[in-house]
């Protein structure tokens, strides 16, 4: 086969990996490889499964390099294997749920809807109906958050290296979830005080996580809402993909309620995915872009150039001061008020 058509059909294959990472995932497989290499008669018997099947699923995955397929025909966990495992440092077993959950899923089954119209999934409604969902439903909300929080752990540790916390008093997180990146700011920083600041069932969530990390006494969580006010009086304000989620309109009103709260010399801290001018495929992009379509279809928002930040921030009337790269794929973008 030609290789333009090889390409094209490996592409297209994306969604049909998502949903078999997804069904390893929901299965639990990863953790019953956690202690080594397993047969999948084991496997489906100690996770429900059908065995013929889910020793195709496991093969499969094997394919990409998700497990691996011993001499023996058991199964083995490899590095990426690895992520899918539940409470580990670094799993990314609540973001592959996420994708691959009914909501998320079901929502991208849509993408020609948005591409046509522009709109969000859910229709001509406010920029918020995403957030507004996430409040009516708790098991799709409980489903974000848990994604959020795993997500970000991944990059936490770029973050914290990439920005100087330890110069500000105060750090104020503004829709920082569940708290997965201050708490990690805060251990690496133990001069530094926090505010993690979401809407209420959010924050109810994130109390008895604060608590079990032992950062109560540097750590306050406020609930609120970013389009009445945010906390007043901190030195630097954190946010982590929360503009991405809002066109301009709203993110102007997020941004300068910040500006309104912040002291005059505090910094404006936007950890955000920074889209390229022009698309070089040899550079690692994908992501990005891709998370600027998942922007479209869920929230309304959009992902943001360089130059588009520096607008964007000067109509809140801040000044971009510079970006830092935590990673290829995520941006501390501070700021100052201007
Ligand atoms: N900063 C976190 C979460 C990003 S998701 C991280 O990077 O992991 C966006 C966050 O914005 C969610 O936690 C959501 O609950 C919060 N949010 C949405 N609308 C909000 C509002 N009106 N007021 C405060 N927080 C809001």
């Amino acid at each position: 086969m030609p290789a333009p058509a090889l390409t094209l059909i490996d592409l297209l294959n994306g969604y049909r990996v998502t949903q078999a990472l997804y069904v390893a995932a929901r299965l639990g497989v990863a953790d019953r490889l956690a202690d080594g290499p397993q047969g999948s008669e084991e496997l489906a018997h100690m996770t429900g499964a059908h065995p013929g099947a889910l020793r195709r699923l496991l093969r499969a995955l094997a394919s990409f390099g998700v497990f691996a397929e011993e001499a023996d025909g058991r199964f083995a966990l490899t590095e990426v294997g690895a992520l899918l495992r539940d409470n580990v440092p670094g799993s990314l077993r609540a973001g592959v749920i996420f994708y691959g959950d009914r909501r998320h899923w079901g929502a991208w089954a849509k993408l020609e809807q948005s591409v046509t119209s522009g709109e969000t999934v859910w229709g001509p409604r406010a920029a918020s109906a995403f957030f507004e969902m996430n409040t009516k439903d708790p098991e799709g909300a409980a489903i974000f958050n848990a994604a959020m929080t795993s997500f970000t752990s991944a990059f936490d540790a770029a973050v914290v290296a990439a920005y100087d916390f330890s110069r500000p008093a105060t750090l104020i997180d503004v829709g920082g979830g569940h708290g997965a990146l201050i708490s990690s700011i805060l251990r690496a920083n133990p001069g530094l005080r926090g505010i993690l600041f979401d809407i209420p069932p959010v924050i109810e969530g994130a109390r008895t996580r604060i608590a079990a990390a032992g950062l109560a006494d540097r750590l306050e969580a406020v609930a609120g809402d970013v389009f009445a006010s945010v906390p007043s009086g901190g030195d630097a304000y954190l946010l982590k993909w929360i503009i991405h989620d809002w066109d301009d309109e709203h993110s102007l009103t997020i941004l300068r309620n910040c500006h309104r709260a912040m002291k005059p010399d505090a910094r404006l801290l936007l950890v955000e995915r920074v889209v390229p001018e022009r698309i070089d495929p040899s550079a690692d992009t994908q992501s990005t872009l891709l998370a600027d379509l998942n922007m479209l279809v869920l929230a309304g928002g959009h992902e943001r150039t360089a130059a588009e930040y520096r607008t964007l921030l000067g109509a809140a009337g801040f000044a971009l001061a510079r970006i830092l790269p935590a990673t290829t794929r995520l941006g501390v973008i501070e700021a100052t008020r201007a």
